[in-house]
């Protein structure tokens, strides 16, 4: 679906986000023909840049992309910036002139999508600043929408009062929560495969299957990201986001028809299907670590306390694992294996399905639980695709076997770059499409499952103390604990 015209405003204009993702995604589809017909975009910061300087800043990166000059020239003629402070009520009369403006010169009917590209703290003020000068309305056909970075919130209680700041100007229709892990070609995947396929759909349940871990391991450490992260730390950053939404994609419910609300519907039930974590003995499951200093390929790292602007003393974890049981009919007893950290040896993300073991062999001395079991994994992080792991008779007269592995690469297959999510997910904040956004009931939930663990950690760090990890290892011992008491073992990363 071709989107309707329109304008793209976008908050943070100077920032890293806009700089690296947002401008890029745009570009890529203004190349691919996918953006619409007619359309402006309009960069707002602090900064003093005008139309010119603002255009130069993404001049470079445009052209090494491989493109002719004259196409990253005809991209850049719609770009142009307006310079103000978000807490000036006087930048949302002139933001309002402007595009008056740029719609008629444009041709892009008054539609408008607001980014919100800022820190968090800025959030309420600018949708009550667009809300006060009428821009959030939708009369006469035509449209807004806002789309919010995470983190939304801090903790429930935070998360609840934007939620009440936004709906105060906008309808849930208008918001789009973007977590940009739902823009993954292998993420979006999860649904085909499980929902597309006969095959895979009647053997997803406790009865075949054993366990499933989901990983997203970074090798990179803070950066320069510390004064965001001190105050967050890897729950609030990864699990209240991107693993949470991850585990309600593989476990929840097939909904009738793929729309957004009844999509989003079952991933809500999933996540009150989550088994609240208890106070006492939290250990038993959840891990948070922190990065000591380390080594990768013979470079020293340094520990997260000697990073730039982190606290000497530091207790924000860089690391966590935890056990999540769902308790509904399909999955009692099947436990998720969740972690995610900074500083760790690999870049992963994937999500394993274990399945269980045949239940006999009837191949001589040989155990069935020394057989091993099949594993499905969906590649997310650095190569896309699935693999899928099975026993096979090697070759020779004997009746001997090994694991291999069946695997399907995007870019083998397809033979062409998957999209980058911002891209995928910026068209369909301009066709009005919801399903990959988070609604407000589930950026919610994601808290409430994870607040009795915050709370915990407020009150006392001694229920699940800081365990140290070295940068560029495996992660935190008591993660491999998590799993051996229970008679498993992570994949290797
Ligand atoms: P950033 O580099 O610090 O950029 C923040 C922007 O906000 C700058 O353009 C800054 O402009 C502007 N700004 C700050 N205070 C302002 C004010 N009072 N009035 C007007 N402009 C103001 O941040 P970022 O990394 O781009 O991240 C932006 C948001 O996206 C954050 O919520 C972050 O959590 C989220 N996010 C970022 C990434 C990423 O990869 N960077 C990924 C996921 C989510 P001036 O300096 O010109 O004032």
């Amino acid at each position: 679906v071709k989107p309707d015209p329109c304008g793209v405003v976008i908050f943070g204009a100077s920032g890293d986000l806009t700089h690296r993702k947002l401008v890029p995604a745009l570009f890529e589809q203004f190349q691919r023909r996918l953006l619409p017909e007619t359309f402006f975009i309009l960069g707002c910061a602090r900064s003093e840049l005008d139309d010119q300087v603002f255009r130069d800043s993404f001049r470079q990166y445009l052209l090494s992309r491989e493109v002719t000059a004259g196409a990253a020239e005809e991209f850049l003629k719609h770009v142009y910036y307006l310079s103000g402070s978000y807490e000036d009520n006087a930048l949302y009369k002139r933001l309002s002139e402007r595009l008056t403006e740029l719609s008629e010169q444009e041709w892009t009917a008054g539609n408008c999508l607001y980014y919100l590209a800022t820190p968090p703290s800025l959030y309420t003020t600018i949708v009550s600043g667009l809300g006060l000068a009428g821009l959030t309305s939708q009369e006469s056909g035509r449209w807004a929408r806002v789309v919010v970075e995470k983190p939304f919130g801090h903790d429930l209680a935070s998360s609840r009062k934007l939620d009440s700041a936004l709906h105060q100007w906008l309808s849930e229709e208008q918001i789009y929560r973007i977590d940009h892990y739902l823009g993954k070609e292998t993420v979006q995947n999860i649904f085909i495969l499980r929902f597309a396929n006969a095959i895979f759909e009647p053997i997803w349940n406790r009865r075949y299957i054993d366990h499933v871990q989901i990983t997203v391991a970074e090798t990179l450490g803070v950066e320069n990201r510390a004064g965001y992260y001190e105050q967050a730390g890897a729950l609030r950053d990864m699990f209240q986001n991107h693993m949470l939404e991850m585990l309600s994609l593989v476990a929840m419910e097939p909904p009738a028809t793929f729309e957004a609300d009844r999509h989003r519907d079952e991933k809500v039930k999933l996540l009150r299907s989550i088994r609240p974590f208890s106070d006492n003995g939290l250990g038993d499951w959840l891990v948070r670590g922190q990065y000591a200093a380390g080594a990768a390929q013979e470079q020293p790292l340094p520990a997260y306390r000697q990073e730039k602007g982190v606290n000497a003393e530091s207790q924000t974890e860089t690391y966590v694992a935890m056990k999540v049981m769902v308790d509904n009919w399909r999955w009692q007893g099947v436990p998720f294996y969740l972690r995610s950290g900074k500083r760790l040896a690999k870049q992963v993300s994937e999500i394993a399905i274990t399945f269980k073991s045949v239940p006999h062999s009837m191949f001589g001395k040989i155990a069935p639980e020394r057989l091993q079991p099949n594993v499905l994994t969906l590649k997310i992080q650095p190569e896309e695709g699935i693999a899928l792991t099975m026993e096979a008779k090697r070759p020779g007269p004997r009746m001997c076997m090994s694991s291999l592995t069946l695997n399907f690469s995007y870019r083998d297959a397809f033979g062409e770059r998957s999209s980058n999510a911002y891209e995928r997910l910026l068209l369909d904040c301009m066709v009005g499409d919801q399903t990959l956004f988070v609604r407000h009931d589930g950026a919610e939930l994601a808290w409430t499952v994870l607040e009795p663990v915050i709370n915990n950690w407020q009150t006392s760090v001694d229920n699940c103390p800081l365990e140290f990890y070295e940068a560029g290892g495996d992660g935190p011992q008591g993660a491999d604990r998590l799993l051996t008491n229970d008679g498993r073992r992570w994949r290797p990363l």
